[in-house]
């Protein structure tokens, strides 16, 4: 095919299709491929490399090199210039193979005799599957219609791949999806569920990439675009009023649905003898592959709307939609490459494990799995491409592990720890009513984080003595439009309905830096968690601000009420805050409204500089809580969302004990109220040493509560705040060192 027209390349890909309808084996069908590709494109070379392992590549099929090493020859993923194009998935045209950068001469190919040399990398979706080579004597370089026309088959062999036309004896023909693979990602939420795959978006499957009339996929494909266009315009019109980001979201979507070079690219492909939904995919593909190099995050959303769009496509062309019919599989552990929480929310309860592709720690998506206590992993890279609905799937969310269709022996250790797990829970359900009192003596209030209504019936289960942080901005996060004051007085009154005279501390809206409410203007800044955010945001548009305070008050109908304005950085923005508070107070009471029996008004310490602010100011507010998480982040200057830095700094870290010494005894001289809020009070041992340094009062998430009231109850503080002492006059960097061995010789 050295002149490689249009017509060659689809008699090439009719004689492929007459492979793909014979029932012949796998490796027969496979040897007949490579006899026709290289009587084709008139080499002496074609050899199929496929993938034994994730980094090995196995010599499947060859016409040209010799017999004996089908099988034999392997390369690692990297090694030779097949390794390099299956790494890279980058296509290596050169006459002079020899010569190439990171070529490997194997001896028992006999491919010493020949020059030039095309690889093609054999990908659906961004999954690697093999590597398609052709060879040939003559120092030649592959003409880019025959690059293109080569590649077009690596399409359709990656199509077959899927369709399970290679399977059979050996590791490298075994069927797709079926060994067990494992990812490692991070930690959303902890947690072990064992269960079974519920893709969020399902996997479209094509099983004609080849067709014969291109004017008819050319027709169908048209079709279907206009179809597409015509609803990303209504969803446009839709959202006229809407939410900017989403609109701009469409925008995307309309340029790509529209754009010429997209459409031209496909044609072309269908010329060449694909049908419409294989050309769709193989631009998908690319765009895969483009989307896990390029650095840029514009740029990764954009190729990520490409891939929304094509998947819409395929699903107009398919007919497989959204709705498949599929049921949720009994414990359906979902997985997904990202999702809103306005989507899990719907999922709610029913899911049993989350698992995302991409997602942090910190996204809305995280917030929402925690509320609801599901196990979520996230980062869990290309578990898309993997998981079939239905797949048996373990999630350990404490070590942000996943084992998809699992060996026996992974799931009877699995199911081991699980069980440990519910004895733990039992034994924490056992001491629910008992207090949490020290072995000296000391009383620890531990109280629980919220922040959805779906909380709240952890309050009873849990054994909480109330909430120690009510994030009220989650409920901003999870609508597409701005509260109604009616609806967040409806809310809050509920909330404190279900606290049955329990205290509620109610934190203001506390938005910007990751958390963005979707249908405000988003603010471009360079450092967003140094930026425009909570309190500042609060002060400086005091409108919903006065809106969510008028809510509390209405909600509370005359009950005690708390409020807590969030990253207060000088005594001032708090003085600002509460004089918001008065005028409130002051306006609802000429309208009418029964006022709160108590009101107690108090401040995050969430910045370095309130720790120092005036003592007047301690005795100034009403209490005072740590927020921890952005407290850590900002002594040590390292960003919570970052899991490089993040993990670095250790709590226990002798500096940060000794400014919440300092905290305690600032709160102590003016007897301020102080609690701890930020994540590691929920941790056991962080608990057990911020009480031994003097915070009497531990918000935490509900789950926590029986972990950390466990290990109190076994300690004595006191002792413990001289290990605490000595570790940090001996100098040392952290004490936990110190307070693991006290603990292991005080079990
Ligand atoms: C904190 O910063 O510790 C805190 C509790 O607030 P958030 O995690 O919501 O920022
Ligand atoms: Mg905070």
């Amino acid at each position: 095919m050295a002149d490689g027209t249009e017509s060659e390349s689809r008699k090439l890909l009719g004689r492929l299709r007459e492979a793909m309808a014979t029932d012949e084996a796998g490796q027969a069908r496979l040897d007949r491929i490579t006899h026709l590709i290289a009587d084709s494109m008139g080499t002496e070379v074609c050899s199929i490399y496929l993938f034994r392992d994730v980094d090995t590549l196995e010599l499947c099929a060859t016409e040209g090199l010799k017999p004996e090493s089908v099988h034999q020859t392997r390369m690692r993923l990297g090694e030779g210039l097949v390794g390099r194009v299956a790494k890279s998935g980058k296509v290596v045209n050169t006459p002079d193979a020899p010569s190439a950068k990171g070529f490997r001469y194997m001896p028992e190919t006999g491919e010493e005799r020949y020059s030039s040399f095309l690889g093609i990398p054999v990908q659906r979706l961004g999954e690697k599957l093999g590597v398609l080579v052709v060879q040939s004597r003559d120092a030649r370089e592959f003409s880019a219609d025959e690059v293109y026309a080569l590649e077009v088959v690596a399409m359709v062999l990656a199509e077959m791949a899927e369709l399970g036309a290679f399977v059979g004896e050996g590791a490298a023909l075994s069927p797709l999806h079926q060994k067990s693979a494992m990812f490692r990602g991070g930690t959303g939420q902890e947690g072990a569920a064992e269960g079974h795959v519920w893709l969020h978006e399902p996997r479209v499957v094509i099983t004609n990439p080849i067709a014969d009339d291109p004017h008819r996929e050319m027709e169908r494909l048209n079709e279907a675009v206009d179809e597409l266009r015509v609803g990303v315009d209504k969803m446009l019109e839709m959202s006229q009023n809407g939410d900017k980001e989403q609109l701009q979201v469409l925008e995307a979507y309309r340029m790509f649905a529209n754009s010429k070079g997209w459409m031209r690219r496909m044609e072309e492909d269908i010329a060449r003898g694909l049908s419409a939904e294989a050309a769709v995919e193989k631009e998908q593909s690319l765009a895969r592959a483009r989307m896990g190099q390029v650095q840029d995050s514009y740029l990764r959303e954009r190729l990520a709307d490409l891939d929304d769009l094509s998947n819409r496509l395929l699903r107009i062309l398919t007919g497989q939609g959204k709705q498949t019919g599929a049921e949720l599989p009994p414990d359906p552990i979902l997985v997904a490459r990202n999702i809103g929480p306005g989507d899990l929310l719907e999922y709610g309860r029913s899911l049993k494990g989350i698992v995302l592709e991409e997602g942090s720690v910190g996204s809305h998506a995280a917030i929402v799995a925690r509320a609801l206590a599901i196990p979520l992993v996230v980062h869990a890279e290309r578990i898309t491409t993997e998981a079939l609905n239905g797949d048996q799937i373990l999630v350990d969310g404490d070590q942000g592990v996943v084992h998809l269709r699992p060996e026996e022996s992974v799931v009877s250790a699995f199911r081991d720890k699980i069980a440990m797990q519910a004895d733990a829970q039992a034994r924490y359900a056992s001491i629910r009513e008992t207090p949490a009192i020290t072995k000296d003596g000391q009383h620890i209030n531990l109280v629980m984080n919220a922040g959805l209504m779906a909380d709240l019936p952890s309050l009873e289960s849990s054994g909480a003595e109330g909430v120690g942080l009510f994030r009220t901005e989650l409920q901003f996060l999870v609508r597409n439009q701005m509260p109604k004051r009616s609806e967040l007085v409806a809310l809050y009154s509920r909330v404190l309905d279900a606290a049955k005279g329990k205290r509620v501390v109610f934190r203001t809206l506390d938005i910007g830096s990751d958390k963005v409410l979707p249908y405000m203007k988003p603010t471009d800044e360079p450092n967003p968690a140094l930026g425009w955010r909570a309190i500042r945001v609060g002060l400086d548009k005091p409108g919903v601000m006065r809106m969510q305070l008028q809510a509390l008050i209405r909600a509370a109908n005359g009950r005690a009420l708390s409020i807590m304005f969030p990253f207060v950085a000088q005594a001032e923005e708090y003085h600002a805050a509460r004089a918001e508070v008065d005028k409130t107070i002051a306006r609802e009471k000429v309208l009418g409204h029964p006022l709160p029996e108590t009101l107690e008004i108090g401040a995050m310490l969430e910045t370095p500089s309130l720790a120092f602010a005036p003592q007047k100011f301690f005795d100034d507010v009403g209490f005072l809580s740590i927020g921890g998480n952005d407290l850590k982040q900002f002594f040590f200057a390292a960003d919570r969302e970052n899991e490089r830095v993040r993990r670095r700094y250790d709590t226990l870290n002798s500096s940060f004990l000794s400014l919440i010494e300092r905290i305690v005894e600032r709160c102590g001289i003016s007897g301020t109220p102080l609690s701890f809020c930020g994540e590691d009070a929920g941790r056991p041992i962080e608990a057990i040493c911020l009480a031994a340094m003097g915070i009497r009062t531990l918000s935490m998430r509900p789950a926590s509560i029986g972990p950390v009231k466990s290990l109190l109850l076994r300690t004595d503080l006191g002792e413990l705040r001289k290990i605490i002492t000595d570790a940090r006059h001996r100098g040392v960097q952290s004490v936990r060192p110190a307070v693991m061995d006290w603990l292991s010789q005080n079990p």
